[in-house]
Parts: structure tokens; C-alpha cells; sequence
């Protein structure tokens, strides 16, 4: 462990690792060719490293998606460039398109009084960018179809009120409200597309987050693709574009998209380098982060932050000629943006081999430094060494053990790929990171959008996390027994927590 220690405080590779991952290979969704760039880079990288390598499949997507660039302007008297992005999995433009701007309609009146100006238009629609893409899939139209019977309902009653109103006016009567209508971002979508629009644009908070339509993405074919781009436009353009449309002003916007789809199905692995085992090779610590990232950015943090110390621990065990006792899996998971794709398949095909696995170590929560440790009561003993190895890498960025209350196990995977070994009762004991020297790091910032880049990370607590990983990682795998899991996980909760549970059941 200490030529560990040295090799990761003099030749630390983890910044260089990230360099790669996000500036020479970029933003890598499954399904995309730069996920599959980062697959093969990666399984390069542990065959250089003298590992073994298992490209794990998980599954296929039916189709894939590259990401070019993009573009935008206002053309007018007051012109300025746009400030938008896109989900991934939808369309981009046909080269370089010009429209003028409508605002949505509303009900099937607005739409009637519109439709001859639809065509080639870009159409701002309500509500507030979530990341999401504009659900194109039947089941949305056909809620967006009752949506619309119940608008068209509402609408004969504020008719009537209109009516009223006017016949009211001057005679001292109050004038009523109208009702409101239920306002459903995009509600003519299908209709908007049949008439000829550019595309639509909604109103984003920044930074610009965009996700990818998860559910749909499933069940797409070739032919069944989203045809027109779907704009989440910084919100002060927005606002300012809105209030030129509502004036009736005239002005263009100009987009250049390009959005790509790729012929499927496309398959997507997890890549797995092994560092076996000398004297129990079939017992396992496992250690990763998701290779996956969303590609408005590049991954830098999520999860750049967590797979490139993983690669790097493992290049530091190799190189410092490591033979732990027991087997080391770097794992780095498939298709976490998409559900812990790679991590739950895996979980339920090795389902046999779960009681087999020491700890899962998993790193998907920002660029932050290792700070302490917290461990069961029957495991401190073994985490004694390894910590006083941790604390001998830098001076700087002392790790502290804990002492960890037992918990109830979960019953559903939580937000990152340990979920689901967690759900099966495997200890997932991993870092607690903080940010000691105050880099004013925020994870809201980058979370999916497009902030998370390369340059977001923090290089000094990401060269700590791996090393400290490192010495982790093997000092586990080289302990004469398994941790223990006494006490870990309660399988019963305790009475007052459910108590408590049930006690705020009432209340709601
Ligand atoms: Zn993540």
C-alpha cells in the first residue's frame, strides 16, 4: 500500500483519465458512438494496465444518438446570438432554418386563427423547461386530446361569461372572471407538426439542463423518430422574444442543429477490469462509477468525477504490483442516466455471487475530497490500517473513521448504481467527500447540464479520491476475511423509526 500511496502522490493519471474521457471523447449517452468510444478506450486502458477486461453486455437501445453542435440568432433590429440547447434523442433542424415566431395556441379557436401562419414557424410554448423533451408518444396525444375537450368545455362557459360581460358593461354590474384553461406545454404538438412548424421553444431556468425522453427512447424504430427540434432557450431570451411576439413585432430566429440518429439497435456494455484474486478469487471488491454521461456537456463531473479515480485506482494498484488476496472488479457502469441500467442488470444476473462481494465502493457525487469513512461497529477494526495508510497521502485532506448507526435496508435503489446492491444487503461503504479548501463547488450547477465539463472538476481532491480509493480498494481485498455485514443492515426497523413512520402517515 505505500508504494501505492507514492506512485498516486508522484505520478497521480486521474486529470489526464478525465481529459480524455471528456475532451477527446466528449458527452457519451448509451446508444451513442461516443459511448461506445469511452467503452473501448476504457477496456484499453485496463488491458495497458495488464488487467483482464469482460465487456459486460447489458442491452440493446432500438435506436442511437449522436449530438453535433448547435446554433442560433435572433435576425432583427435588437439581433443577438441564442443561448439554448436540446434533449438528447430528438430531432435537429434540416441545416440552417429561418421562421418567424408564434406563441402557442391554447384552444382550437387560437389554433383555427393561426394555422395559415404555422408553417415554417418557430412556436414559443408555455411551462418551464424540467429537462424533459415534449412527450411525442400516442399515449401524450391522446392525453393532450382530453386536454383539449376539457379547454374546449371551459372556453363555452367563459364564451357565455364573455357574452355576459359585455351586456353587463356600463350598467354598474361587476364584470366576471374568465375560468382558467389547463395549460399543457405544446398541446396542438401533433397538429403544430402537421401545419409545417420550424419547431418548438420553451422558456430554461440557467444553466440549461436537458434530459432525454427515457421512457420513449425504448420503443422507437427508425421510421418513428421526433421530426422537428424541441429548443430550451435561456429564460431572459425567452422572456424577451416572447414579449416581441405578443407585440407583433417583425423578427426571425435562425437555428443549426444537429441532432443524430443512428441506425439500431445499438448495444451498451458495462466495462469490467479484474485484478484477481490470489487466495480467494472468487470473493469480490467491487469499485466504479457510471462511464455514461449526458452529452450537452461532457461528463466532467457525472460522473467523469467517479470513473476516472476508479480508472486511476486501478492503474495504481497495477502498477504498484499489486496482488491482493481477493478479487478487484473495476466496474464502469452502463446506462446510470438511464435508470442504473448497468448496475441492476448486473446485480440480478450475479444474484448468486452477491453474498460473495466485500464492499462496493461507488463514486457519483461530485469532484469533492474523501473526508471520512463510516463503518459498523463489527467492521472498524479492519478499515484501522487503511485509514492510517489514507491519512499518510497528503497532510491537507485528513480522513476521519466513523462509527455507523445501523440502518434499515432500503427497499428500492437509491439514485446512483450502489442502489442496487444496497437493495440486496451489500455493504456499500464508500467516502464521505466535502470541499475543506471552499471551491465553491455546487452539483445543482452542473447536474445535466451544460456546465459539466472537464473544467468543473477539481483536480487535487480528484488525485486524493484516487489514491485514497486505491489504498481502500486493496486494503479490503487483502484482508484474510470478508467485511463483516453484522448489524449492517437491520432487517427489521427498529420501533421507534416505525413509530415515527407512521406517525407522520397520520399527519399527512
Ligand atoms: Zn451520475
Amino acid at each position: 500500500m505505500e508504494r501505492i500511496v507514492e506512485i498516486g502522490r508522484t505520478d497521480n493519471r486521474t486529470m489526464e483519465h478525465l481529459d480524455v474521457l471528456c475532451n477527446r471523447i466528449g458527452g457519451r449517452l448509451i446508444g451513442s458512438d461516443a459511448y461506445e468510444n469511452a467503452s473501448i478506450w476504457a477496456a484499453s486502458k485496463f488491458r495497458q494496465w495488464g488487467m483482464e477486461v469482460v465487456m459486460d453486455e447489458v442491452g440493446e437501445i432500438p435506436v442511437g444518438f449522436n449530438r453535433g453542435p448547435w446554433f442560433g440568432r435572433l435576425l432583427g433590429e435588437n439581433g443577438m446570438t441564442l443561448h439554448f440547447a436540446t434533449p438528447s434523442y430528438t430531432s435537429g433542424t434540416r441545416g440552417v432554418q429561418r421562421g418567424h415566431v408564434l406563441i402557442e395556441p391554447k384552444t382550437q379557436a387560437e389554433f383555427d386563427r393561426m394555422k395559415g401562419k404555422l408553417n415554417g414557424a418557430w412556436v414559443l410554448v408555455a411551462g418551464e423547461n424540467d429537462g424533459f423533451p415534449i412527450d411525442i408518444s400516442a399515449e401524450a396525444d391522446s392525453l393532450r386530446d382530453s386536454i383539449k375537450l376539457a379547454n374546449a368545455e371551459t372556453e363555452k362557459i367563459n364564451n357565455q361569461i364573455r357574452r355576459e360581460n359585455r351586456e353587463n358593461r356600463g350598467s354598474g354590474k361587476p364584470q366576471k372572471e374568465l375560468l382558467p384553461l389547463h395549460e399543457q406545454p405544446a398541446l396542438f404538438y401533433k397538429e403544430m407538426v402537421d401545419a409545417g412548424i420550424l419547431g418548438i421553444i420553451q422558456s430554461a431556468p440557467v444553466p440549461i439542463r436537458v434530459l432525454a425522453d427515457r421512457k420513449n427512447v425504448w420503443n422507437w424504430t427508425f421510421e418513428t423518430l421526433p421530426t422537428v427540434p424541441d429548443i430550451k432557450l435561456d429564460e431572459h431570451q425567452y422572456k424577451q422574444i416572447y414579449q416581441m411576439a405578443e407585440e407583433r413585432r417583425y423578427f426571425q430566429l435562425e437555428f443549426d442543429i444537429r441532432n443524430h440518429f443512428k441506425m439500431g439497435p445499438v448495444k451498451y456494455h458495462n466495462v469490467i477490469g479484474i485484478i484477481p484474486g490470489t487466495e480467494f478469487p472468487d470473493e469480490y471488491v467491487i469499485v466504479g462509477g457510471h462511464l455514461d454521461a449526458y452529452d450537452v456537456a461532457t461528463g466532467g463531473v457525472d460522473d467523469g468525477s467517479g470513473a476516472t479515480p476508479s480508472m486511476e485506482a486501478a492503474r495504481l494498484i497495477m502498477e504498484a504490483g499489486g496482488k491482493p488476496k481477493r478479487t478487484i472488479l473495476v466496474i464502469l457502469w452502463a446506462g446510470e442516466e438511464f435508470g442504473l441500467l448497468g448496475s441492476q442488470s448486473w446485480v440480478e444476473r450475479y444474484e448468486a455471487d452477491l453474498d460473495k462481494i466485500s464492499n462496493m465502493v461507488n463514486r457519483d457525487g461530485g469532484p469533492t475530497v474523501p473526508v471520512s469513512l463510516t463503518v459498523s461497529a463489527a467492521q472498524m477494526d479492519d478499515f484501522k490500517e487503511i485509514v492510517e495508510v489514507i491519512n499518510s497521502i497528503n497532510p491537507e485532506f485528513p480522513l476521519e473513521l466513523k462509527e455507523r448507526t445501523p440502518r434499515t435496508r432500503p427497499e428500492r435503489p437509491w439514485g446512483t448504481d450502489s442502489g442496487p446492491f444496497a437493495v440486496k444487503g451489500v455493504p456499500t461503504i464508500t467516502f464521505d467527500c466535502a470541499d475543506p479548501k471552499g471551491y465553491n463547488f455546487s452539483y445543482g450547477e452542473i447536474w445535466h447540464t451544460e456546465r459539466d465539463l472537464y473544467n468543473k472538476s477539481i483536480p487535487e481532491y480528484q488525485e486524493q479520491t484516487a489514491t485514497a480509493t486505491a489504498v481502500l480498494v486493496y486494503g479490503l481485498a487483502s484482508l484474510d476475511h470478508m467485511l463483516s455485514r453484522e448489524d449492517y443492515y437491520l432487517e427489521k426497523e427498529p420501533e421507534a423509526d416505525q413509530k415515527e413512520r407512521k406517525r407522520k402517515r397520520q399527519d399527512n
